[in-house]
C-alpha cells in the first residue's frame, strides 16, 4: 500500500488545501493529512480544532486520514510507513523553501520522496493567512474556505468562539 503524508499548519484548512487533498488522494492508496504542531507559534485554532475541522471537510474521502504530530515530517513518515510527502507549489515564493525542506527530509529519510502538486489556477494565491485577513475585514469567504467552516473562522477572527 502506497501511503503519502500531507503535512502543514492548516490554520485553517482552505479550499486550496482541499483541492490538493482531493487530487493526491487519487494518486496514493492512503493519504494522511497531518497537522504539524510546531509549524506555527500562535495559531488561530488549536491543533485539536484543526484536526477536527479537517476530518469534517474530508469525510467524503475514504482513503484520507487526519492526524497531528510534533515530530519532524521525515520521521513521522517513517513511523507511518509512508513513501511520499505531498506539498503544494503556488507562486515562485514557495519553491525555494519547499526544495530546502525536500532536501532535508531526504537526508533524514532517504526512502522518502517529496511530490509537488502545482496549485490549481483558481487557488494559486490562496493561503490560510489570506483567509484570516479576509475574515478580519468581514469579507465573503465562500470561494476560499470550506463551507462548513466559514462561520467558525469568522467568529474566531472576530474574537468569538
Ligand atoms: P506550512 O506552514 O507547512 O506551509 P500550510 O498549511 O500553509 O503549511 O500549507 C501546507 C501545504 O499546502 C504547503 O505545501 C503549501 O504550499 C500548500 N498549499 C497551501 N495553500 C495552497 C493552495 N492554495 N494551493 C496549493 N497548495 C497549497
Amino acid at each position: 500500500m502506497k501511503i503519502a503524508i500531507y503535512p502543514g499548519s492548516f490554520d485553517p484548512i482552505t479550499l486550496g488545501h482541499l483541492n490538493l487533498i482531493k487530487r493526491a488522494s487519487k494518486v496514493f492508496d492512503k493519504l494522511i493529512v497531518c497537522v504539524m504542531v510546531n509549524a506555527q507559534k500562535h495559531p488561530l485554532f488549536t491543533t485539536e480544532e484543526r484536526v477536527e475541522q479537517i476530518r469534517l471537510v474530508t469525510k467524503r474521502f475514504d482513503n484520507v486520514e487526519v492526524d497531528s504530530s510534533n515530530a519532524f515530517v521525515a520521521e513521522y513518515a517513517r513511523e507511518k510507513g509512508a513513501v511520499a510527502v505531498v506539498r503544494g507549489l503556488r507562486a515562485l515564493s514557495d519553491y525555494e523553501k519547499e526544495c530546502q525542506m525536500a532536501i532535508i527530509n531526504k537526508k533524514i529519510n532517504p526512502d522518502l520522496e517529496t511530490f509537488f502538486l502545482a496549485a490549481s489556477e483558481k487557488y494559486m494565491y490562496l493561503s490560510s493567512s489570506a483567509v484570516k485577513e479576509m475574515a478580519a475585514f468581514g469579507g465573503d469567504l465562500t470561494d476560499f474556505a470550506p463551507r462548513e467552516l466559514i462561520d467558525v473562522i469568522q467568529n474566531r477572527v472576530s474574537g468569538g468562539l
